[in-house]
């Protein structure tokens, strides 16, 4: 049985977790071009500024130019309690879309901080006007990176995928649904604040059912229970291919923190490991077929066009 979260925080930062998120207001952009490690998408989209989910191995507050000083503290201490949500959200989602500056084009929602760790009125409000849009005003693909629960709004994606042809003949909506471990223990000791898996899995199956395209992440790659199970169910429901992230040290991309490395090293030393990493990527394609499990840069790049997999 795993440490609890105020354990494991104690255990990285050496001081205890902060009682509760700090909520402010932010005037700061929703939509910006996409750059970096994000370049195979035209668009980003935040509407928060910091992550109330607060996962200790989330690599945000250590890219300093993902994420102000404020939102991560000096080591990454402040990281998933202090958050700024942006204003008049829907407002401008509004303006974007009537100015044709979202048309035909690809967005991705949004990677520095889960857009479903939001209220569900924003969500559904921001999915109604893309419903009511017309054709030559919608984006080609929205693709929402996410570990909580957009099923809510699973209705209201169907309906946009449904009505809306993408130029490229791809879904108009893509759910990257991250999914690290089906250990209820780890994912309440890495995660401050995010749905267990069985709610997990319960909102992939309701997205597929619903008719929405759905990349299950597997990242960051933990100690798996039943990994075969998990993946059978994602075959029954129609998943055509996922993704894997393991953690990483001394690679030339994307390292896992430097501190959650060092708590990794002392408590699970072989998630760090290149010959268990190589173990575990031979079942996942055992399991679900060589060509159908896309690792790193490959498996991010993929969500733009994940139909082409
Ligand atoms: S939900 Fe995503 S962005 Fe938010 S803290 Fe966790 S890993 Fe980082």
């Amino acid at each position: 049985m795993a440490e609890t979260f105020n354990q494991t925080y104690q255990n990285i930062y050496g001081l205890d977790a902060p009682e509760q998120v700090r909520y402010g207001e932010s005037g700061a952009e929703i939509i910006r071009p996409a750059r970096g490690f994000v370049d195979s998408f035209d668009l980003t989209m935040q509407t928060q500024v910091g992550c109330p989910a607060g996962c200790l191995f989330c690599y945000v507050p250590s890219g300093h130019m993902l994420t102000p000083p404020a939102m991560r503290g000096e080591f990454g201490e402040n990281w998933g309690f202090e958050v700024r949500r942006k204003r008049d959200v829907v407002e401008r989602f509004t303006e974007h879309l009537e100015r044709g500056e979202l048309a035909d084009k690809v967005i991705y929602w949004s990677g520095v901080t889960d857009p479903y760790a939001t209220g569900a009125g924003e969500t559904s409000a921001l999915w109604e006007l893309l419903n009511a849009a017309s054709g030559r005003l919608r984006p080609k693909r929205l693709i929402v990176q996410t570990r909580f629960r957009p099923d809510r709004d699973a209705d209201l994606m169907a309906a946009y995928t449904r009505a809306t042809r993408s130029a490229d003949g791809g879904p108009a909506v893509v759910v990257s649904y991250s999914l690290g471990t089906d250990r209820e223990d780890l994912i309440r000791a890495w995660e401050r604040a995010t749905p267990g898996y069985r709610q997990r899995m319960t909102a992939i199956e309701t997205l597929r059912r619903a008719g929405v395209f759905v990349v299950p992440t597997l990242s960051p790659f933990g100690l798996w229970d039943d990994l075969k199970g998990t993946l059978r169910h994602f075959r029954l429901w129609g998943i055509p291919y996922i993704t894997c992230l393991f953690f990483k040290k001394e690679t030339d991309s994307a390292n896992t923190p430097r501190r959650f490395q060092t708590y990794l090293e002392r408590e699970y030393p072989m998630l760090l490991d290149p010959n268990w990493q190589r173990d575990q990527t031979r079942s996942l394609r055992a399991i679900y077929g060589a060509s159908r499990v896309l690792f790193g840069k490959q498996a991010f790049a993929s969500l733009a066009a994940p139909h082409y997999v």
